[in-house]
């Protein structure tokens, strides 16, 4: 029997009216992942999220939590705890008021209540400013705050809603890493909503793509990054070079694809595919594209014209023409060999490796 997830939820549709913000979701999650919610702006993220802490109510389909439904639970009474995108923390209250603060209704004991609050200021790396003022905290402190005070609580499950948006992207790239130390150490599901694809990559153990009020797809960071479903979450993703393929063959697993670009090859088949025709869409990644420098040859090449160039520091970003082909592609090169001094015209050969390749539901 597969182990039962932290949490589960069935069908969920959640309208406005005539409009779904939520269309039949289901998902599990489960214990101990760090798990995001990743997509556009408007594609119901929060709306999720909202309801797995109780602010708001599914339409028609389930949530449970830890086995226990929770249709009629009120978010206090939840084995969840939210941390919101504005930290919501109290600016009369110092850090340890604003900490203990959801522990008040527990009616603790004093000494096991400030255990309690210096346990969670020291997970955040508060530890020595519990008398701080809250207005006298920067974003990152203020942020860490509000994280103490989910923590504190204990919860099964920490929501996080977009928490590092508001922060300077340094300070948001520090707070990623610490952030996932976190969730190790204390060893909780945590499920964070964002709309920026690197902060999930790199803070996730599983990621959903949603679009539109609907799931695209729920995998590892790394195979939704090497193996999107459909064009819209390779887009959504990072850069990806887009060809039209002709379909050779299908079978339940692979197929075989035929383009101008690279002849005949045979791929896995995306679990979503949905044929539309004859045709499907073959993706690479600009960095699965390789320049070949003089004297060097590729087991697979192709040869074009550099038409652009963008320099980003360690990588260069090169816009090529290929003949034959209707639009150019994007490549992206380390700089060590000199792409970022490659000429607007030069004729340049790329490689690329066939494993690479990955075929697309239009
Ligand atoms: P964002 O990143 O902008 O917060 P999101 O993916 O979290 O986006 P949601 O806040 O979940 O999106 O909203 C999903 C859709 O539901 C949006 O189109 C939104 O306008 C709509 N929506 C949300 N709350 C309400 C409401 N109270 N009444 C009507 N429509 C709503």
């Amino acid at each position: 029997m597969p182990e039962q997830p932290m949490i589960e939820i069935s069908r969920v549709t959640r309208s406005y009216g005539t409009f779904k913000a939520l269309d039949e979701t289901s998902l599990r999650i489960n214990e101990g992942e760090f798990f995001s919610l990743l997509g556009p702006s408007g594609c119901g993220k929060t709306t999720l999220l909202r309801m797995i802490a109780g602010f708001d109510n599914p339409t028609s389909g389930t949530i449970s939590v830890g086995g226990q439904p929770m249709v009629g639970v009120p978010a206090n009474q939840r084995p969840t705890n939210m941390v919101f995108q504005s930290y919501a923390i109290f600016p009369h209250l110092n850090v340890e008021q604003n900490v203990a603060y959801g522990l008040k209704r527990l009616r603790l004991d004093p000494a096991e209540e400030k255990r309690r609050v210096e346990e969670a200021l020291q997970q955040v790396s508060l530890t020595g400013l519990g008398k701080r003022g809250a207005t006298e905290l920067s974003g990152g402190q203020r942020q860490r705050v509000a994280l103490a005070r989910a923590l504190v609580m204990r919860p099964k499950v920490l929501l996080l809603d977009e928490p590092l948006s508001a922060l300077d992207k340094k300070l948001r790239e520090q707070m990623q890493v610490e952030l996932r130390r976190l969730q190790r150490a204390v060893g909780i599901t945590f499920i964070l909503v964002t709309h920026d694809q690197y902060e999930a990559l790199a803070m996730s153990d599983r990621i959903a793509v949603m679009f539109g009020g609907r799931i695209a797809q729920v995998a590892s960071p790394k195979e939704i990054y090497q193996r999107p479903v459909n064009c819209q979450v390779a887009d959504f993703l990072g850069g990806m070079n887009f060809l039209k393929a002709g379909i050779a063959e299908e079978s339940e697993r692979s197929m075989t694809l035929d383009t101008p670009l690279f002849g005949r090859v045979k791929l896995d088949k995306p679990s979503a595919f949905v044929r539309n025709g004859n045709t499907a869409t073959l993706g690479i990644r600009p960095e699965r594209l390789r320049v070949l420098w003089e004297g060097e040859s590729g087991k697979y090449e192709v040869a074009g014209k550099v038409v652009d160039r963008h320099y980003f520091g360690e990588i260069t970003h090169l816009v090529v023409e290929i003949p034959g082909l209707e639009k150019p592609l994007a490549v992206s090169e380390t700089n060590d060999f000199g792409a970022d001094d490659l000429p607007i015209g030069a004729p340049i050969r790329l490689a690329y490796d066939p494993d690479a390749l990955v075929a697309l539901a239009d």
